[in-house]
């Protein structure tokens, strides 16, 4: 099934002015399965013009009428879930059953921000005098440009659509361009579930292109963006040079800790699904496994099992556990990552290698012996690597998982409270999952501290990035 992917601007789905196209690729078959639409500069300023029109629209509908716009989104979603699983399959890779969570979540994400903004609740702050009305209320930031990756083509943009618009702001989403067709049927159920024209719009393009003309642009007042470090501290920069608001929801290296006292099977079984689940394309990923002596060696076999255990293949075969990683970028990386760690020392446990000729099959990949100048403990490998690092005491383990500039995820396996206790203290990171695995539900909050960048895009806290406060202090006449 091929599916050309349009812009949407202005409730219209269109092609680009020029007519130009990027070719959309099978990750598993390598074959052209689609044209994608690429917006230029006349393209971008249809888009500008219609969000502020949009959004002297949306900001004046009300909080409960927005609610139900979205609700109907969510219940379109579930409706057409099987047919953009399907698409997302096909140009991004993931096994179809991840891709049925994918969406399945991004349903429940549009519902919660649907409510959320049905409850952005100001204050009524005592007065120094009688008479004086004093209120501190929350209104729509404005026009919103957000910029989302292709490993999660619908629950990056879901997040970042449905908070925004439940604060009552419009949004040019500039999509994944190497997975676009599901992104585009995520906002096909939000515009035909009744969204008026210019409060939602689509485009794609060069990414740097479009950034460095929508995030200067005095028409948009806040960016969101998801991808690498690289590429977010210059996009911040950008916004702080223009006065923009800006979340950044960036790379992460998550260390996976694994006490002695760990129940060891349930550890290297949740983890061993944490790790290759979308072939390690995750921001919150474990990467480092850091695993106390006594237990390592038990441990790595019992996590080497579960990698050799799983089936490569199409994603679209049910038998499928792990499918390609997404482009031919991934696989350069991986094969970068895994000679220069070799080359230092490291020993391969298992993997290591492409798979196949055809597709970007890289093998779930387990690496030992790793010296510390590898450079895989210092770049977030984004691909199914796991990295198995032995250490001795608590404090030593928290030294390793607060090693580098990332701050995004972590997680850890013991049976001691104190230590629990311990973890939750001490390590840095914007989010940590003991004893099991769980994060990214729509009800809590996502996001990273250090170089993982900044904002909040799940909870209650997902909404305030949409919301700026204004202070009203009126005197009765
Ligand atoms: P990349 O750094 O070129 O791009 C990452 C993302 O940023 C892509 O979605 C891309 O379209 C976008 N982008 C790149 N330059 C941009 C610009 N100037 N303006 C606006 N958007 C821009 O790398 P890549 O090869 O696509 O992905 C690899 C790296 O990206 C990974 O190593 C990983 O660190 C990161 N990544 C992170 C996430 C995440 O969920 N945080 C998702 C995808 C990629």
């Amino acid at each position: 099934m091929a599916q050309d992917v349009l812009l949407h601007i202005d409730g219209k789905w269109r092609p680009a002015f020029s007519g130009r196209t990027i070719d959309i690729i099978n990750p598993a078959t390598e074959e052209v399965i689609g044209k994608l639409s690429r917006a230029g500069i006349g393209d971008l300023d249809a888009a500008l013009e219609a969000a502020a029109k949009g959004f002297a629209i949306w900001r004046k509908t009300s909080a409960f009428e927005r609610s139900k716009i979205l609700r109907k989104a969510a219940e379109l979603l579930r409706d057409r879930l099987e047919s953009i699983s399907v698409l997302l399959t096909q140009e991004q890779g993931k096994p179809l059953a991840e891709a049925r969570i994918e969406l399945g979540i991004s349903a429940d994400v549009v519902d919660w921000f649907a409510e959320e903004g049905r409850r952005a609740y100001g204050r009524v702050i005592p007065a120094r005098s009688p008479g004086i009305t004093q209120l501190s209320v929350r209104e729509p930031v404005g026009v919103v440009a957000g910029f989302t990756p292709w490993n999660f083509p619908v629950s990056q943009a879901v997040r970042k659509i449905s908070a925004a618009l439940a604060a009552g702001c419009s949004f040019i989403l500039k999509g994944p361009e190497e997975t676009p067709a599901s992104c585009a049927e995520l906002v096909r159920a939000f515009i035909d579930a009744g969204l008026p024209d210019g409060v939602l719009q689509l485009v794609f393009g060069v990414p740097a292109e479009i950034s460095e003309y929508l995030i200067p642009h005095p028409v948009v007042r806040k960016i969101s963006f998801t991808g690498s470090t690289a590429v977010g501290k210059h996009l911040a920069a950008m916004a702080g040079a223009n006065m923009k608001r800006a979340t950044m929801e960036l790379g992460g290296h998550a260390p996976a800790i694994v006490f002695a006292d760990a129940d060891l099977d349930a550890a290297a079984r949740i983890l061993a699904g944490a790790k290759f689940r979308n072939a390690g394309q995750v921001c919150v990923s474990p990467t480092r496994f850091l695993i106390q002596n006594e237990v390592f060696d038990p441990f790595v076999q019992r996590f080497v099992r579960a990698a050799e255990a799983l089936k490569l293949g199409n994603g679209l075969d049910p038998a499928t556990s792990m499918g390609p990683v997404a482009n031919q970028r991934r696989i350069a990386a991986m094969e970068h990552f895994v000679a220069d760690a070799v080359q230092k020392g490291a020993r391969i446990a298992t993997g290591g290698k492409r798979h196949g000729n055809k597709g970007y099959f890289f093998e779930p990949t387990v690496l030992t012996d790793l010296p510390a100048d590898a450079a895989v403990l210092h770049e977030e490998p984004f691909g199914p690597l796991a990295l198995m690092l032995p250490f001795a005491t608590f404090a030593d383990a928290i030294a390793e998982a607060n090693r580098l500039p990332y701050g995004l995820a972590a997680y850890a396996y013991t049976h001691s409270a104190a230590t629990v206790t311990a973890l939750g203290a001490e390590i840095e990171s914007g989010m940590i999952s003991i004893n099991h695995h769980g994060l990214a539900l729509p009800e809590t909050p996502f996001g990273g501290v250090k170089d993982s960048g900044y904002g909040s895009e799940g909870g209650a806290e997902g909404m305030e990035p949409y919301l700026v406060t204004k202070f009203i202090t009126q005197a009765g006449l």
